[in-house]
């Protein structure tokens, strides 16, 4: 049985990007938390949390990631998945885990560059780019000690795939 392959990382470091891609590599199937969250809910992050608060979003988080958890899935999860220890040991016990690691002033570029980001709530309302840094500051030792495995986000998506593949030692003969 093939186990689900989560994304886990920061915003913009790629997770909706590569994941998509690599489903279609390995014939995966493709799930994103945030997605799946957004479809049963009929709200968007924002308003789940203006509406209900950042706790009750987190528990419907957890709830997305038990719900789109399928053998042979590529799962891209959100950004703040990994600060429930509930989800870090579900997604090590479920799955290989991958962290899409970049630093922070390229998540910042990549985020203002994407329309959809002004609808994510900042957590702090300060510019983007000092945001992401207290983000990864925060929040890298637990994508670190959540992963099975690390790779460089900043490499073009073909490449980011290529390492995960070869990471996973799904590497195809081409
Ligand atoms: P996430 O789902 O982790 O928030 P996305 O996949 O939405 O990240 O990517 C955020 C932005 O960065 C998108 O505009 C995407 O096209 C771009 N992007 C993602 N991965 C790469 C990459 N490896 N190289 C260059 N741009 C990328
Ligand atoms: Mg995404």
């Amino acid at each position: 049985m093939s186990l689900p392959i989560y994304l886990i990382g920061a915003r913009g470091c790629g997770k909706t990007t590569i994941g998509q891609a690599l489903s279609q590599a390995l014939g995966y199937a493709f799930s994103d938390t945030d997605h799946n969250l957004q479809l049963t809910t009929q709200r968007t992050v924002a308003e789940i949390v203006a509406t209900e608060g950042w706790d009750s979003f987190r528990a419907r988080e957890t709830e997305s990631l038990r719900a789109v958890t399928a053998p042979a899935t590529v799962i891209a999860t959100g950004g703040g998945m990994v600060l429930a220890e509930v989800n870090r040991r579900f997604m090590r016990e479920h799955g290989q885990v991958i962290w899409l690691n970049a630093p922070s002033t390229v998540l910042a570029d990549r985020l203002e560059r994407q329309p959809e980001a002004a609808q994510r709530p900042t957590l702090t309302g300060r510019p983007i780019a000092e945001e992401m840094s207290d983000i990864l500051r925060e929040r890298a030792h637990l994508y670190r000690q959540t992963a099975h495995h690390e790779v460089n986000a900043m490499q073009a998506p073909e490449q980011v795939v290529d390492q995960i593949l070869q990471c996973l030692s799904l590497a195809r003969a081409s």
